[in-house]
């Protein structure tokens, strides 16, 4: 039944419905989200915050179909994602999802310019034209003379700006980043939440898990977590 004070469904680009994700740990249960239920705006820039355990990560894993929720609906893009299988799911994550990671994750083995193209590798993109992707992709985050040089040559915000450069790879509907900062001095963090806001300018969605209030002024939407609930949501006026 509609309800007058639910969004239009063109307006969401994720929702969670009563999403529980549970744990079994020998005789306990952790419950890591315990019923959480939020539209998110397509467009916005999402801070997800809160104490440590709190479910910020679990929840940022459900919407980036790394984990599917234990209990609940998760509709991404209109697609209800428990009706993928794992092989569709890992597919809609390839093209339509970018992540960015506290520790980069980058592979260690290959160079800058193979570390961007891996996600269009995977799509089975033509090997002239990831490259050239690649490359101005490279060319964006500012790391054009880097692009034959592998992960252990560069300083951390280097590796987060391939890591970024990585997540743009497949023009993602949304980017999700699980505190891109955490590993980065002040100044370097800066420059990655510029890169991130600049992106958002452009009309891309973001999620970012961070717990740094600093950073989360750069976010439209700061949803705050507890005990694997949302407490509240406070919109930028
Ligand atoms: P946050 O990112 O806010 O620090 P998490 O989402 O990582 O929190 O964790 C939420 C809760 O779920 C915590 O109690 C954590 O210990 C538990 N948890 C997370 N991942 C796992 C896992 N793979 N196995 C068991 N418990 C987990
Ligand atoms: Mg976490």
């Amino acid at each position: 039944m509609a309800s007058l004070s639910h969004p239009p469904a063109s307006s969401a680009i994720a929702v969670l419905e009563n999403v529980t994700k549970i744990y079994e740990m020998g005789d306990a249960r952790v419950h890591a989200l315990a019923g959480v239920s939020v539209d998110f705006e397509k467009g916005a820039f999402y801070a997800i915050m809160g104490a440590s355990g709190s479910g910020k990560s679990t929840m940022l894993n459900v919407l980036g179909c790394l984990d599917r929720p234990t209990t609940g609906r998760f509709v991404l893009e209109d697609q209800d994602v428990a009706l993928l299988d794992d092989d569709d799911l890992s597919e809609f994550r390839l093209r339509h999802l970018g992540f960015i990671f506290q520790s980069f994750n980058l592979v260690a083995q290959l160079t800058v310019r193979e570390n961007i193209e891996l996600p269009l590798y995977y799509l089975g993109w033509d090997a002239g034209e990831s490259a050239q992707r690649a490359d101005e992709l490279a060319e964006r985050v500012g790391l054009a003379d880097r692009l034959e040089h592998r992960p252990a040559e560069l300083s951390g915000g280097q590796q987060q700006r391939v890591a970024f450069a990585r997540a743009l790879a497949n023009d993602p509907l949304i980017l999700l980043a699980d505190e891109p900062t955490g590993n980065l001095d002040t100044s370097t963090g800066k420059q990655i939440m510029r890169m991130l806001a600049d992106l958002h300018e452009q009309g891309k969605t973001i999620l970012m898990v961070t717990h740094e209030p600093d950073i989360a002024e750069y976010a439209t939407h700061r949803l705050y977590m507890r005990d694997g609930l949302i407490d509240r949501i406070e919109e930028r006026g």
